[in-house]
């Protein structure tokens, strides 16, 4: 389950680079391309450097088209939506991360309200989700403590609350927390909450944070049903 786990974020990690990778080269080459059209432009046909001008623009372009394709293949997939059990997914989801628990010293609590309705969500995507939130609440209980996981609802949204008794999160670092790549952790990605962040939003959903340092931390998301 662990190699499992790993791999999955692995893979989101990969996704999320290149996009960034290819946003980030796309404006210098668009700058590129169009300066050396314009110097084009200045130059008589018979210019030999017309010819260099028009490979560099020509170039630039072919890459431009390159990385739209990049981009549109590493877009996670439109969420695939179908009804869910809220309270079955999230006992899969602690299910994978027993083994982990137990070695951990952490102790897991569960606390499903009655009657959640069942919710329009892409299983996998949430499973991620969950699983990334999880990963986060263990990573910061190293020593031990307990992890909460809550969950209930109203007419409209569902509510997952996740508690940890970590150390918490500086009040300084809590704006960046879901930018992609920011990470405190010498071997994180800093994707985790970055993916989750744009998951639950492409459901219509929130993920907030409260935290106290040195008493732990508790991330919500919510969820229409
Ligand atoms: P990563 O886990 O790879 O560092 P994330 O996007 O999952 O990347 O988290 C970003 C940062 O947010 C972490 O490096 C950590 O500093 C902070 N963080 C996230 N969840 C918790 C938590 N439950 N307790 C304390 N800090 C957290
Ligand atoms: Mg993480």
């Amino acid at each position: 389950a662990q190699t499992k786990l790993l791999l999955a974020e692995r893979f989101a990690a990969i996704g999320e680079a290149a996009a960034h990778l290819s946003h980030e080269i796309k404006n210098p080459l668009m700058l590129m391309g169009g300066f050396a059209r314009q110097v084009q432009r200045t130059l008589p046909e018979d210019d030999a450097r017309t010819q260099k001008l028009e490979i560099i623009a020509g170039e630039a372009k072919r890459l431009e088209n390159l990385l739209l394709e990049v981009r549109e293949f590493t877009r996670p997939p439109q969420p695939r939506k179908v009804e869910t059990d809220i309270t079955e997914l999230i006992t899969e989801v602690i299910r994978l991360f027993q083994e982990q628990a137990a070695s951990q010293d952490i102790e897991c609590r569960l606390d499903m309200a009655p009657g959640i309705p069942r919710c329009m969500l892409d299983v996998d995507q949430i499973k991620q989700v969950l699983i990334n939130l999880i990963k986060n609440a263990m990573e910061a209980m190293a020593c031990g403590g307990k992890l909460g996981i809550a969950a209930s609802a109203d007419e409209r949204f569902v509510q997952i609350a996740i508690d940890d008794t970590g150390g918490g999160i500086p009040t300084e670092i809590m704006k960046k927390l879901f930018h992609p790549f920011f990470s405190t952790k010498p071997k994180g990605t800093g994707l985790g909450l970055a993916v989750s962040y744009k998951l639950v939003q492409d459901h219509g959903g929130d993920i907030t944070v409260q935290s106290t340092e040195g008493r732990g931390t508790r991330f919500t998301v919510t969820l229409p049903t």
